[in-house]
């Protein structure tokens, strides 16, 4: 009877050890505004103790210089370093590089193309280079990759690539943009598409903005976070510059998609305990109309109801990693989708109502939850928006069951066959109360 919620001392150890150096060396640098080239300086000789651990880019396997942890220890390593939007980097798994990184290393696995590795993977690892992933267009809906209209078209051994992005996140400070484009028309769609490595240098790319958005509205040019609009115009690479066999990029892409949804909503629990802790440090704190925060029942129900989703979405999100770990991405389909909607609303949850305690201070930038509460909004857009992920739940589980015209649980009916299963006892007692 294998049902285990502990985990192993050794990664526990390793956990007590995260948390510690996430909270004593992480959260700090949170504080100091510095630009994105002073927060690697800053954070080089955190970087080298994570490596000395052993916990440097975790996600990735072994031979690529990872761990081979499995997803259900790598869940519980981001629940503790997603506290922190500086705790992935420092810990070498920042999106969108990390995600990046895994499909080159799922594609190089796939042709045996080994030159891969040194010319972008091991410089990404290393943070020499940086990476976006473009796939999102402005004028297709990116909740249906079917419609996907940028097209890459094989001319001798190159291929030209045209097409217009946006939100490729990183797209303004990346030295390489994976691009995903139609490369097949004639194809199924699914098998039509594919991935491509474009150095930003090349020309006919061309970063036409960054787009000012609830994470940053008065953005600035080219800061490490941005997402990027960007045209593709004739767009000439080398054909070993595709990824994986050709038709390839939404079996890469689901690649990608899953473990990071995990990642996601592991960081999602980190980030929601945060906000949770200060709630809870706040009702204790603040008093008001003749009693603490912490005896109104409404604020009670906050607090009930936040540990009470977390705790549910946390079991379920380790549930999908452990079946991702034992059956593959494919099986635990449903799973993911589920943690991806319910997580991200938990989040949201748990970090408006500890802003709504906090009152105007919760709303003013002296604290970190009015960042915490622009950031959660997309956690329901990005990597698919709530409805698709519902609609993929409800169509697989619908595929369970089959119509009926008299509802199955339809007393009449049910009666009717009871009547006829117990005649014989039903005729006994009838007898025996005459
Ligand atoms: C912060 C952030 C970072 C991002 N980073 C990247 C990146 O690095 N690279 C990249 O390529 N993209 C990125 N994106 C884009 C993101 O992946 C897309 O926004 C997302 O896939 C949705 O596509 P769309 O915006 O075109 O929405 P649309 O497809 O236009 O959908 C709009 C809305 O329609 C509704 N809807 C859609 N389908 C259904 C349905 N079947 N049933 C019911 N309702 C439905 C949903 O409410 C949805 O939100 C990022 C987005 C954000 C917000």
């Amino acid at each position: 009877m294998a049902w285990d919620f502990e985990t192993e001392p050794e990664f526990e150890e390793q956990l007590a050890w995260m948390r510690e150096f996430t909270r004593e060396e992480i959260f700090p640098i949170e504080t100091l505004a510095l630009s994105y080239e002073d927060v690697l300086k800053v954070i080089a000789p955190l970087q080298d103790e994570v490596r000395a651990r052993g916990l440097w880019a975790a996600h990735l396997p072994p031979e690529l210089g990872g761990t081979g942890f499995g997803q259900v220890r790598l869940g519980l390593m981001h629940e503790v370093l997603g506290q922190s939007p500086y705790g992935p980097l420092v810990f070498g798994n920042n999106a969108p590089d990390s995600g990046n990184a895994e499909l080159l290393a799922v594609g190089m696995e796939m042709t045996g193309q080994h030159n891969i590795r040194e010319r972008w993977l091991d410089p990404l690892l290393a943070g020499t280079i940086r990476s976006g992933f473009s796939m999102t267009e402005p004028n297709t809906a990116g909740t249906d990759p079917k419609l996907l209209s940028t097209t890459a078209v094989r001319d001798g051994d190159e291929w030209i690539i045209n097409g217009r992005k946006w939100y490729t996140s990183n797209g303004s400070v990346a030295d390489i943009l994976i691009v995903m484009a139609v490369s097949n028309p004639d194809a199924h769609p699914y098998q039509g598409s594919s991935m491509f490595v474009v150095p930003v240098n090349t020309p006919g790319v061309t970063i036409v903005r960054d787009v000012g958005s609830m994470d940053d509205p008065t953005v600035v040019y080219g800061r490490f976070g941005n997402h990027a609009e960007i045209t593709y115009k004739d767009v000439r690479v080398p054909a070993d510059h595709l990824i994986g066999p050709e038709g390839s990029g939404f079996m890469l892409a689901q690649a990608r998609l899953g473990p990071g949804r995990i990642h996601h909503c592991m960081r999602w629990l980190g980030q929601s305990q945060r906000a949770f802790d200060m709630m809870c440090e706040r009702a204790l704190s603040r008093f008001t109309h003749g009693s603490l925060l912490a005896e109104k029942q409404t604020v009670q129900n906050w607090i009930a109801d936040s540990r009470a989703e977390m705790h549910a979405a946390r079991l379920m999100t380790l549930q999908a990693a452990w079946k991702m770990d034992r059956e593959g991405a494919a099986a635990a389909r449903v799973e993911i989708a589920m943690i991806k909607y319910y997580g991200a609303q938990v989040l949201y949850n748990v970090i408006d109502r500890s802003l709504q305690v906090h009152g105007s201070l919760g709303y003013s930038t002296d604290l970190p939850l009015e960042a915490m509460y622009r950031w959660a909004r997309a956690a329901r857009i990005y990597d698919g928006p709530d409805e698709v992920h519902r609609q993929t739940v409800a169509r697989q589980t619908l595929k369970d069951y089959r119509p009926s015209e008299v509802p199955t649980e339809f007393i009449p009916a049910r009666a009717e066959r009871a009547r006829e299963k117990f005649a014989e006892a039903l005729e006994l007692l009838t007898a025996a109360n005459a």
